[in-house]
């Protein structure tokens, strides 16, 4: 069973066909899938999609692109909608200094408002990072000395010290579809030594389809391609890295399993 942690079912040209998505999906083996939220008017519909369906569950947040749109957007708000049972993790949230869609203090002062809200409830963090390593490392680190929260480095594409850094903090790091692709030198050696008991996967759907679906939109049925591909690098059995990568899913997004 494969679990991709995280894609955007209701997103413009996924929504549309999300029943045959789903069904794809399934019959590939993916048993359980993470519908992340990015800004609050999709909140609702995130939701829904994981109340309809029993392998889906939601997540609760505003994209850093989407910062400078959501000033009122405060812990109380995200406190509240993360009390809903299907959603299981604050986010995606962090900082994209790649395309700079909201000023950089915003997203800042987003991050540690979503970090605030995981603290509060338990849930783990969604990190969204772009071009933006040693500003989030040093969120990260700041907001860990407040409390401790959880959480994943979602798309992961940064430096192998980064890699280390987050790892240091209790993070997992999730490997998408990027790492299929032949220009992935860097992170394909880092994909290779990550240890097992950290490691998630994801789509990020329907951005982002590996190989050898480059050029569709991406979907979660997609996540098993990732999977075949990451274990041929890793050297390990394919069943082994999804049955461990799946397990370390309900691990972090434990609520997951009530
Ligand atoms: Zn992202
Ligand atoms: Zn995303």
């Amino acid at each position: 069973m494969f679990a991709d942690s995280h894609c955007h079912l209701n997103y413009k040209g996924v929504f549309e066909q999300q029943g045959e998505v789903l069904a794809r999906a399934r019959a590939r083996g993916v048993g359980a899938m993470l519908n992340i939220s990015t800004r609050e008017s999709e909140w609702d519909a995130v939701v829904a999609t994981a109340e309809r369906e029993p392998d889906v569950w939601a997540s609760i947040g505003i994209h850093p692109h989407e910062a400078d749109q959501h000033p009122h957007v405060d812990l109380a708000k995200l406190v509240d909608r993360a009390s809903h049972p299907r959603v299981v993790g604050i986010g995606e949230s962090g900082l994209d200094y790649y395309y700079d869609h909201s000023d950089r203090a915003r997203q800042q002062a987003s991050f540690r408002t979503h970090i605030a809200a995981c603290r509060e409830t338990g849930l783990p963090l969604i990190v969204h990072t772009r071009d933006a390593e040693d500003d989030t490392l040093a969120i990260l680190r700041e907001e860990m000395e407040q409390g401790a929260y959880k959480g994943v480095i979602h798309c992961f594409t940064a430096s192998d010290a980064f890699a280390d850094a987050a790892m240091a903090l209790g993070f997992y790091i999730s490997i998408s579809g990027i790492v299929t692709f032949k220009n992935a030198r860097d992170l394909q050696e880092t994909a290779a030594r990550l240890p097992i008991e950290r490691l998630l996967i994801e789509t990020d759907a329907p951005f982002l389809a590996p190989v050898p679906n480059r050029g569709k939109p991406g979907e979660p049925a997609f996540v098993a391609d990732t999977a075949v591909f990451l274990a041929k690098l890793r050297d390990e059995p394919i069943d082994e890295l999804a049955a461990r990568t799946a397990d370390n899913f309900f691990t972090l997004f434990d609520k997951a399993r009530q």
